[in-house]
């Protein structure tokens, strides 16, 4: 049985009719760029966000970039991020000429670890980017009491965990101003790519919506040196479809990690992931931990099964990030995630017997193993 990583036979066939018709009125409507398709989905995505505004973006990575630009965040500040994020987190912080400043996870959950974020704070600290990696929210009281104690600004990286909950709340809702990305394989993915930034701050949305449009407001007149990092109109329609469907692709995705926490959980060598108190999984990737990573994922490629590692290379070991001087040794958690983490394919319409077949084939290898368990 060949099983990709992931697939969107299943939830492309579900809303295909649906995108045609988008796609007809969009080409039809002859207007292409900030029309009423981005204001409706801003709309829908704020509603869905508890938020009072979203505002449309070229992708995550701008959404990041342009939270941080709106609360002025720049050369020689400093902001946190979890040592263990995708590299766009830190990128965002590195555009605005600010420095990235790593903070540990929690080995159980894989998200920033609250406990650690107090001693990274330095005079020059202005903001905490708490990421939900791999569709877990982080511990968002914690994160908000420090940040209000000390006086910082909070800006999720919600690329991972549309829908998503802290004590109920969803993911995008906490923070200041907050980035989520449409990348086609997220779990609210569309057809290229797409963005948004969430907040309830009414000023901030008039100085993202002028920044996304080359500092402009009013056509012709420019008020501040700004981007073209605006919502695609074609991708907002495509969205707006999607979004409805997103809770049931959510359960999907929910009850594929059950049962593979089920099957997996007794096999030796292999560690499933956890949520935290008063946390919600919505599952982007299922990630399991194991010390034969590198051999566990050969065996299920001979198997023919799909997996990826999220993230082969913690981001202080990266070229990018060799200017900021550190070496192995520095960050052992994330390090020992790049080291062991493995993920198994999940996306919605995955079948009980794929799952299934996928813990056979880790099962098998641990086995044949067993001198290392
Ligand atoms: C995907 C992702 C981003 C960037 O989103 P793009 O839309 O690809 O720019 C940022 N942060 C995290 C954690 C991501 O997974």
């Amino acid at each position: 049985m060949k099983i990709p990583f992931l697939s969107f036979g299943t939830s492309n066939a579900t809303i295909k009719k649906e995108v045609l018709q988008a796609f007809e009125t969009f080409f039809d409507s002859s207007w292409y760029v900030l029309g009423e398709k981005v204001k409706q989905f801003e709309k829908e995505y704020a509603s869905y966000s508890q938020t009072n505004y979203a505002v449309g973006v070229s992708n995550g990575l701008d959404a990041l970039f342009l939270a941080l630009k709106v609360l002025n965040i720049k050369e020689g500040d400093e902001v946190i991020v979890p040592s263990n994020t995708y590299i766009a987190t830190a990128l965002a912080v590195s555009y605005t000429g600010a420095i990235p400043i790593f903070v540990e996870p929690c080995i159980d959950t894989y998200n920033i670890d609250p406990e650690k974020i107090e001693a990274a704070i330095t005079p020059r600290t202005r903001a905490i980017m708490p990421v939900h990696l791999y569709g877990q929210c982080c511990e968002m009281d914690a994160i908000m009491e420090i940040a209000n104690k000390r006086n910082l600004f909070v800006i999720e990286d919600n690329a991972q965990a549309h829908g998503a909950t802290f004590n109920n709340r969803p993911t995008g809702s906490f923070g200041h101003v907050n980035g989520v990305s449409f990348y086609p394989g997220k779990n609210l993915g569309a057809l290229g790519d797409a963005g948004a930034i969430t907040t309830n701050d009414n000023e901030l949305v008039t100085k993202l919506t002028t920044l996304r449009n080359y500092g402009s407001q009013r056509k012709y007149y420019n008020e501040t040196v700004g981007y073209n990092m605006r919502l695609d109109e074609l991708q907002a329609a495509i969205l707006s479809v999607k979004l409805p469907y997103l809770p049931d692709w959510t359960l999907e995705r929910q009850e594929a990690a059950a049962l593979y926490t089920s099957l997996l959980s007794e096999v030796p060598g292999i560690v499933v992931p956890k949520t935290a108190n008063g946390a919600t999984h919505v599952y982007h990737l299922y990630v399991i931990r194991t010390k034969q990573r590198d051999a566990l994922q050969s065996y299920l490629t001979e198997n023919e099964i799909g997996t990826l590692i999220h993230y082969p290379v913690p981001i202080h070991l990266q070229e990018a990030y060799g200017s900021l001087g550190y070496s192995k040794g520095d960050f052992p958690i994330a390090e020992e995630i790049a080291e062991t983490a493995l993920s198994l394919p999940i996306f919605p319409g995955i079948r009980r017997e794929q799952v299934e077949h996928v813990c056979n084939i880790v099962a098998a290898f641990a086995k044949s193993n067993n001198k290392y368990i």
